[in-house]
């Protein structure tokens, strides 16, 4: 192999030599080996290394392994520690290690899913993970997935077809027409509906102002009788597992007036999902597979690596016609071509260990690793409720703790405390009015130990402030 570019000749190099490879695989056991140990929030020394970013565009180039040598020096002590067990922070979710190592083989097949023909074995992985939802989930046997980056990105092409199909139903093809002039169709939201809804409401052009606002109860659930009349012309958005109490709304009973009415229901469950997927959790889900569409994370409670995201759909030609585009080089395959379900056309194969996941766990695997998400959070309450100064605010259905302390001043403090401690990371938020640590249990790694290392590092917080 000869060539004239230096560039090019280092490159051939590279892939020839591995040895590049090799380094970042050994920095990458590293990390791993110290994942389940390490502070969970960077150190301030951690986070001060930073700077040695702040560098201008370079002009020339730079060896391969100066550049990954970098990234361990300085990018390695800066991140949040979410693979282990002791992340409780916003909904996150750690990795499975079968679908780390199996997105780290992906890394050298570097396959874009647009069409079948740009990467048959990622359309042949959708569609088998597809078919997969369908099963874990007792979803209609019409219902298609596209694979996103996550339930943000699902919530927006799910509300597309939507909008697609509810005004087809008025004669308008908004595709065509756009939404000047369109027909009115309304939008029915719980009052805790998450804030990617609203964005993906604002991003479609409905007007936040138009959002329809239905009363829910103590714990975040839609109160059936405040539902106001629905009709055909009606998107009616559900929940699966709030932010912040975990909570289900009632979907059996809403998916019946819904489907009487012939409204579109929309159930974001990016992590509340899941627990259809659990024998003794999925009474929290019942009814919901009468849904027209569903979001769902993959990187939440079911510990796929980010990013990974699925939109589910039983109205096939509403989400091709929302999500379709055309041009005369595109080769549309006989199976799956999926940039027909999504909203861009290049997109990486996360499905390769969005499936290896779902194949290492098996349905046993998947059961055991979210119940025992349940059981810690239960450990978790119970534990902080003998714990001096904080209170339980949640009933705890699935994964999510809601405490506070007495003033919200207290538990502003506390928490930073918590947080400086670094033994575990909780957030804030602000429940019914009230300033609140969250803790959100989905991580497959914690263990009754971490709860009760967690819970130490609660009580000494408080302790630390006399309170
Ligand atoms: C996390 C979350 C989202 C947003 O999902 P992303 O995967 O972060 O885009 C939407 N709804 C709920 C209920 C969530 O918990």
């Amino acid at each position: 192999m000869s060539s004239s570019m230096p560039i090019q000749q280092a490159m051939f190099k590279e892939l020839r030599e591995k040895s590049i490879f090799e380094q970042a695989q050994s920095y990458g056991f590293d990390y791993l080996d110290q994942v389940l140990d390490r502070n969970i929030y960077p150190s301030e020394q951690g986070l001060a290394g930073l700077t040695h970013f702040d560098e201008k565009m370079p002009s020339s180039s730079s060896p391969a392994s100066a550049v990954l040598a970098q990234l361990q020096q300085y990018g390695a002590p800066a991140t949040v520690a979410q693979l282990g067990g002791r992340y409780f922070g916003f909904v996150n979710g750690s990795a499975v290690p079968a679908g780390l190592a199996a997105k780290q083989m992906a890394t050298f097949w570097d396959q874009n899913t647009a069409m079948q023909v740009t990467s048959p074995i990622a359309a042949k992985l959708e569609s088998v993970v597809e078919s997969w939802f369908r099963e874990i989930f007792n979803l209609p046997s019409s219902t298609v997935a596209g694979f996103v980056s996550g339930t943000s990105a699902a919530n927006l092409c799910a509300l597309a077809a939507a909008r697609y199909r509810l005004l087809k139903r008025l004669d308008w093809d908004v595709n065509e027409k756009g939404l000047f002039g369109a027909p009115a169709i309304r939008l029915v939201l719980g009052d805790q509906a998450h804030s990617s809804v609203i964005k993906a409401i604002a991003l479609l052009g409905f007007g936040k102002n138009n959002i329809e606002w239905v009363e829910t109860d103590e714990q975040g659930r839609i109160i059936p009788s405040a539902l106001p009349p629905l009709d055909e012309h009606t998107i009616l958005v559900l929940q699966a597992g709030n932010v912040n109490s975990g909570a289900f709304d009632p979907f059996a009973v809403l998916c019946e007036q819904a489907n009487k009415a012939n409204a579109w229901v929309h159930i974001d469950g990016a992590f509340g999902l899941w627990a259809g997927a659990v024998s003794s959790l999925k009474h929290l889900t019942a009814g919901m597979e009468k849904a027209t569409s569903w979001a769902v994370d993959g990187h939440k409670t079911l510990n796929t690596p980010y990013d990974s995201g699925l939109v589910l759909c039983t109205d096939r030609e509403a989400m091709v016609s929302a999500l379709h585009m055309s041009a005369s080089y595109l080769v549309a395959g006989q199976n799956r071509d999926g940039m027909f379900f999504t909203p861009e056309m290049s997109r990486r194969a996360r499905v390769i260990e969005l499936w290896a996941t779902l194949k290492y766990l098996g349905q046993e695997g998947i059961d055991q690793m979210i119940l025992n998400m349940h059981e810690r959070a239960l450990q978790m309450a119970n534990l902080l409720k003998t714990t001096e100064g904080y209170k339980v605010l949640n009933e705890v259905v699935f994964n999510q703790v809601v405490v506070c302390c007495e003033t919200d001043e207290q538990t502003r403090l506390v928490m930073q405390k918590i947080q400086d401690l670094r033994s575990c990371w909780v957030g804030g938020s602000v429940w019914r009015g009230r300033t609140v640590i969250r803790i959100s249990i989905c991580s497959w790694a914690t263990t009754a130990e971490d709860v009760a290392v967690a819970v130490e590092s609660f009580a000494e917080a408080m302790e630390s402030y006399g309170l």
